[in-house]
């Protein structure tokens, strides 16, 4: 069935009848937690509880831990030939497409998503993602070095063993997706723990790997709050990787975890703050604008790489800001996220709405310019509306902190070298963009800005062969990629003595 052409009933009607299951998903089957807690899920949307959820607790991770290590043990994935590994991640790959109806509902009922960027956005470039790591598993060779005549020298690449993903709300399926598939095509086993605000999506994709011809016990999932459930999978002596997302203060604690525990590797894709620079001869200023606006309202602006910082030459900025406001302040309209002409949802819970709210109170007290926005629409969802502050100085708090809400900040500055330094100056280097018609200039800012991506006319294009992740506390280790997958192996180095 072509899901795009479903109206608002359609999917409300198809919410009423959804099916899923609340328990987590352990060595093939759903349990219910040891000590029988559950948490709740509330539709950010209606401000109604959705669900309730089994609350895993440290036994809960043990028995989850414990299938894995099994399951790698028992060499039923890590060894299994590459071909037939890809076999089963390319058949997943397609059966996460054919229920793309079943895991819109869920992340959308979950976590407020407009269910139209589910089905353009998170459901195909997750299953795009499995299949671009299949694809690879057969591709990671070893290497013989060049040795002495007594000597012959190999190195090989093994997987790391049981591998812990935990993961954030805000594209719920996918962030799992980046984590899970290096993970499986390297040959690990895996635990997913998904944020608590959206954990349904991840138990389906559990299960949709075992009927895709997964062995059970390769891919588990722990549901539960970070602390409880989270913590103890990180603290993990029988993990060998934790695999981040989320903000950059857990990310932190993450390492704190593996310091205390076993030393396990740990990536970390944390927060950002990212900068756009708009010079006053980009190539033209509509398109700009645009991507502006979508650079920092899609989603709800609940985006890592979120283009947050709108760095604007001060020759331009009149102009620029008109056009902005022109443009955006009717581009997003908080709506139905199930009503497939919505293109704004709710925040993901009330108290992350009023953290942004009391963002905006800040930027306001703190002598931004409020150009348009900073309300919550008259509704029990945990809207907001999409906001722009102008004459913002790096300075303020809604410069230099991660707000995670549809709130723009524009800065003026003077020319590029002013622009850099103005981008730089923040603890976060996820991404940047600059436009500019001038080669030169895009290349020396390409350089110079401390960011793990960048984008020059353009914002937020990419593909899998694109590495993604942090520099200085966006965080460590690259998702997607060919890197990404390595990642997820360690080298064992063969020496043999030929006498
Ligand atoms: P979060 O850090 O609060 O939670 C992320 C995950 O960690 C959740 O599963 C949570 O349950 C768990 N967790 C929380 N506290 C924990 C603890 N003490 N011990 C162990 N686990 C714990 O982040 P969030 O609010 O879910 O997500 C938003 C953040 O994620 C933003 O900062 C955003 O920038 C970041 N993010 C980054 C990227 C990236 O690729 N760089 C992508 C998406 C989101």
């Amino acid at each position: 069935m072509d899901l795009t052409t479903l109206t608002k009933a359609d999917w409300h009607q198809k919410a009423a009848k959804l099916r899923y299951e609340t328990r987590h998903f352990i060595d093939g089957k759903y349990v219910d937690s040891i000590g029988g807690g559950r948490f709740e899920v509330v539709n950010p949307a209606t401000g109604r509880t959705f669900c309730t959820v089994s609350a895993g607790a440290a036994g809960d991770v043990d028995l989850a831990v414990a299938a894995a290590k099994r399951s790698f043990a028992a060499r039923v994935w890590s060894r299994k030939a590459p071909r037939e590994r890809m076999a089963v991640l390319a058949n997943y790959a397609r059966l996460l497409e054919a229920n793309a109806e079943r895991f819109a509902l869920l992340d959308t009922l979950c976590m407020g998503k407009p269910i139209r960027d589910m089905l353009s956005i998170d459901i195909p470039q997750a299953a795009t993602n499995f299949a671009f790591f299949s694809e690879l598993i057969d591709k990671i060779e070893g290497t013989v070095t060049s040795t002495a005549a007594d000597a012959f020298h190999y190195i090989l690449r093994e997987p790391l063993g049981v591998v812990g993903c935990v993961v954030p709300w805000n594209y719920p399926l996918l962030m799992a997706a980046w984590k899970v598939a290096p993970a499986l095509a390297a040959g690990n086993s895996v635990v997913l723990k998904p944020a608590e605000q959206s954990p349904l999506s991840g138990l389906l994709m559990a299960e949709l790997f075992v009927e895709a011809g997964g062995p059970p016990g390769v891919f588990n999932v722990v549901n539960g709050l970070g602390e409880a459930t989270g913590a103890p999978l990180a603290l993990h002596m029988d993990v060998a990787k934790i695999a981040f997302t989320g903000s950059t203060e857990v990310g932190k604690q993450m390492l704190v975890y593996a310091g205390r525990s076993n030393m396990k590797r740990v990536s970390l894709e944390c927060g950002g703050k990212s900068p756009q620079i708009f010079l006053a001869d980009l190539p033209d200023l509509d398109v700009a604008v645009n991507y502006a606006i979508n650079g920092i309202y899609g989603n709800m602006g609940e985006v890592c790489n979120a283009g947050s910082r709108l760095l604007v030459d001060r020759k331009i900025a009149p102009e620029f800001i008109a056009r902005f406001v022109e443009l955006g302040k009717h581009a997003y309209r908080p709506g139905d996220p199930l009503d497939p002409a919505t293109n704004l949802g709710p925040l993901v819970t009330s108290s992350h709405c009023a953290r942004v709210m009391s963002y905006i109170e800040r930027g306001r007290k703190e002598g931004a310019r409020l150009e348009f926005g900073g309300a919550t629409p008259d509704s029990p969802g945990s809207f907001i509306e999409p906001t722009l502050f102008s004459g913002v100085d790096n300075r303020m708090t809604i410069a230099r902190e991660e707000i995670f809400g549809p709130v723009a900040a524009a800065i003026e500055v003077d020319g590029i070298e002013q622009a850099v330094a103005v981008a730089n100056d923040s603890i976060y280097g996820l991404a940047a963009a600059v436009w500019t018609r001038d080669l030169n200039t895009a290349h020396k800012a390409v350089r110079d800005l401390e960011a793990g991506v960048i984008w020059v006319n353009c914002f937020d294009h990419g593909d899998m062969t694109q590495p993604f992740g942090g520099y200085k506390q966006s965080g460590q280790g690259r998702d997607k990629c060919l890197e990404s997958l390595l990642s997820y192996t360690q080298t064992k180095s063969a020496w043999l003595h030929l006498g």
